[in-house]
């Protein structure tokens, strides 16, 4: 099963049980075709082409790309595929971008479209679907970059984000050093696009373009002030001392934010924050290895190419951090 499928079966499943609840057979791949339209797609067979990372998300945080449906194509596909009548195919969108939100919430990784080579040819065609035609600029700074509404990032992969970043000044236990310094002092593991279940990721995770200001915001103390920002898209995962867990790790994120005050508004430097975590699982916390459904040190990990001195990490043989040592 591809891992677009191995995502979407559960919300497929979901959509067929509540369909037949109101008396309506809906088909599995006519699920896949719903659930791909409820996100700007025509057919589930193009999200397979253009290989959408789709990923579920936590229902109780957005924190990341909010997901952005799209009601009129879902409700023109509901109409048609089922031959119902508009009334009841509007109903049925409701409910299907209802059962998307909060029962089987689903995503988009849109910083993946954003920062990996592999969707060089196709992520001006991705982003122009999943941008809502009502919300212009782009509710997502991801879409918003991309379809150049905002400037570009000092750096647009991986790669470049952590050259950047291991420069940039890290705080732990009172201690300043560089992000360099501290991936230097032990084992460090990268994670890229963690999951969104990992409330400590979610700095890199950021993906909020404009937006209007409301209401709400006037109660709001400065410091959490909505803003214009963006992840790295990874974590760094290094051991730490715990008080209550044999083994903990430092979440290591970073984000941009987009200065709008100076006169011209511009990206800032890399903002790096660790946050540790205990590797336990209980009451709806689960221990890293369980989200990852693999042990911490399975991650690639970090090192320091010999010859000069670069970063360097290879991820099932393939290289996702490469030094410039001429290969
Ligand atoms: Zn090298």
């Amino acid at each position: 099963m591809s891992a677009t499928k191995e995502i979407l079966k559960p919300a497929s499943k979901l959509l067929i049980t509540e369909f037949g609840k109101r008396g309506i057979t809906l088909k599995p791949t006519l699920s896949y075709q719903l659930i791909s339209a409820a996100f700007g797609f025509w057919s589930h067979e193009s999200t397979v082409d253009y290989t959408v990372p789709f990923e579920v998300l936590n229902d109780r945080h957005y924190f990341g790309a909010k997901p952005l449906f799209h009601h009129s194509l879902l409700c023109e596909r509901v109409e048609r595929l089922l031959s119902l009548d508009h009334q009841r195919s509007k109903d049925l969108t409701l409910l299907i971008v209802d059962l998307l939100t909060h029962h089987h919430p689903i995503r988009v990784q849109t910083l993946k479209v954003l920062y990996e080579p592999e969707y060089d040819a196709t992520r001006e065609m991705i982003f122009r679907v999943l941008q809502s035609k009502n919300s212009e600029p782009s509710p997502l700074a991801s879409v918003a970059i991309a379809l150049k509404q905002l400037p570009a990032l000092p750096a647009n992969t991986i790669d470049g984000h952590l050259r950047l970043m291991c420069s940039a000044p890290i705080v732990m236990n009172e201690v300043r050093r560089t992000v360099g310094e501290f991936i230097d002092q032990a084992p460090t593991w990268i994670w890229c696009y963690p999951s969104p279940f990992v409330k400590e990721a979610f700095p890199s995770l950021a993906d909020q373009g404009f937006r209007k200001p409301r209401i709400e915001d006037e109660w709001m103390v400065p410091a959490v002030k909505p803003r214009t920002e963006i992840g790295v898209g990874f974590v760094l995962l290094q051991q730490c001392a715990s008080e209550f867990a044999d083994v903990a790790y430092a979440v290591v994120s970073g984000h941009y934010e987009f200065k709008t005050t100076a006169r011209d508004p511009k990206w800032s430097d890399i903002k790096v924050l660790s946050i540790p975590r205990d590797e336990v699982t209980h009451f709806r916390h689960k221990a890293l290895a369980e989200i990852l459904g693999h042990p911490v040190d399975e991650l690639p990990l970090l090192s320091r190419c010999r010859a000069c001195g670069e970063l360097i990490a290879v991820a099932d043989a393939k290289p996702i951090l490469c030094c410039s040592c001429p290969r």
